[in-house]
């Protein structure tokens, strides 16, 4: 995933978006970014962000930037912001989702004589320099956006500082969100909201789909419309949004207690305590004890003065350790219990398995399981979300493939939560991670838990459905 902010101010602009910037720490793990205009020309910095949080490598950094517009961003993939030189002028450009047809767009790239790529990573182009490359093709940077949009396959929303303002565009299908503020003499631009009380920001409101704006300290200028269809993603509300973050006027941390409780209404197991897989699935087990009457407990806490962050080191050994050393079971809350876990999604399974034979290890007499989403059976083409290389690494879609004998495009009836086959899939899951039960939210719960229309959301993930 990612994240990004940006701010255009009559003052100086640096320390909102260095911290506004931080607030999205949880959605990426490789690099942090921040440039600043000054009125004559760009600085920026790039860290390496895998081993230590954004606050921390940039707040020296921070004493040498001065200047009243900017953009920041939390990377999941290669060095950003870039900044370009281009016949519309010097800009800064930070980009978040994914370009499905990143191949083509290479291709067709060096089918511009002129074209050429600098930011070469391990062999591979630095999908923000593509898209530079497609803006560049543009009369306006307005105009260019627009080509940029409409070559990507996949999703990409995107933050420009120019030297007349910092140009916000939301990815043309609007999976991933960017939200305005304001307050006294200053814009912003954020995909959390969560970014915004602290600084004193008052939300204005979500970009439509596709939609570009230009931010100035005077106001802000729609250079495009948003276009008709908008399918944000759900998973936002469900798992990795921040709780205190706000999408489409519909909170995050509220809709998990909705999660939830829908998840208790389907739900006749009897059982000594409701908990979270910290930290995500607290707000749905609360939901869930709330909606049940059913004590709310923590017999797992995270030990946070040093484990902090929400995402994993990038390979797996690390991801386990640290997963493991992160949780501290209490075993006077977990001995000769039967206990049930929200937990916001079952991805592949493998830490989750480990934890649940830890809480049996502890004494637990009963484990349920309680996934606030469906079973995930169509890898995310939309964002860089999960960093499984094979759609066969998802819990349920390698249940299919044992079931079904074969991979391939997994027949809808899986998707269909009171048909035999995804019973049966559900029922692989269940007995590969040792649980007592297990029990999937249903797709029209989770709809109806955030609220909006489902043709307002994408769901591909739960049901393959574009
Ligand atoms: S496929 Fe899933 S994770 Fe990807 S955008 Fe759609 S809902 Fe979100």
């Amino acid at each position: 995933m990612g994240g990004y902010f940006g701010v255009v101010s009559k003052g100086d602009c640096v320390a909102d978006l260095f911290y506004g910037t931080d607030y999205h720490s949880h959605l990426g793990t490789r690099r942090g970014g921040l440039a600043v205009h000054d009125g004559n020309r760009c600085a920026r910095f790039i860290h390496d962000i895998t081993n230590a949080q954004f606050r921390s490598k940039f707040e020296q950094d921070v004493l040498k930037l001065q200047g009243r517009m900017g953009i920041g961003v939390i990377s999941d993939t290669d060095d950003q912001p870039l900044i370009i030189g281009s016949h519309l002028g010097t800009y800064a450009i930070v980009t978040v989702g994914r370009i499905a047809n990143q191949a083509e767009l290479v291709k067709q790239a060096y089918g511009l004589r002129s074209a050429h790529f600098s930011e070469m990573s391990g062999g591979e182009v630095n999908p923000t320099e593509l898209v530079s490359l497609f803006i560049n093709q543009g009369g306006t940077f307005a105009e260019g956006i627009q080509i940029a949009q409409q070559a990507i396959a996949g999703s990409c929303s995107m933050l420009l500082l120019t030297g007349t303002g910092v140009y916000a565009a939301r990815d043309k299908l609007g999976r991933t969100p960017i939200i305005l503020g304001r307050k006294d003499g200053a814009y912003a631009a954020t995909l959390e909201t969560c970014a915004f009380p602290n600084l004193g920001y008052e939300t204005v409101r979500d970009l439509g789909p596709g939609e570009i704006v230009r931010l100035t300290p005077e106001g802000v200028e729609v250079v495009a419309l948003p276009g008709h269809r908008c399918q944000t993603c759900a998973f936002l509300w469900v798992y990795y949004g921040y709780p205190a973050s706000t999408y489409e006027g519909v909170n995050a941390e509220d809709t998990r207690y909705r999660c939830g409780a829908a998840l208790a209404r389907q739900d006749t197991t009897a059982v000594d305590m409701v908990a979270g897989i910290p930290d995500s699935g607290t707000g749905h087990a609360m939901g869930y004890a709330q909606e049940k009457g059913v004590p709310f407990r923590r017999p797992f806490v995270k030990y946070t003065p040093t484990w902090s962050r929400s995402f994993m080191p990038q390979d797996q050994s690390t991801r386990d350790l640290v997963a493991r050393m992160k949780i501290i079971p209490i075993r006077e809350l977990i001995q000769g219990r039967r206990l049930l876990f929200c937990e916001d999604s079952i991805v592949r399974g493998t830490q989750l398995r480990e934890t649940v034979r830890r809480i049996f290890d502890y004494g637990a007499t009963e484990v349920h399981m309680r996934p606030a989403c469906p079973p995930l059976i169509f890898g995310c083409k939309y964002l860089n979300f999960s960093r499984s290389k094979s759609e066969l690494d998802l819990a349920g879609r390698r249940a299919i493939k044992e079931l079904e004998g074969q991979d391939g495009v997994p027949p809808a009836e899986y998707a269909r939560p009171d048909s035999p086959q995804c019973r049966a899939m559900v029922e692989r899951i269940r007995h590969r991670l040792g649980l007592t039960t297990l029990q999937y939210q249903r797709l029209d719960d989770l709809v109806e838990s955030i609220g909006l229309p489902k043709e307002r959301l994408c769901t591909y993930c739960w049901d393959g459905r574009e």
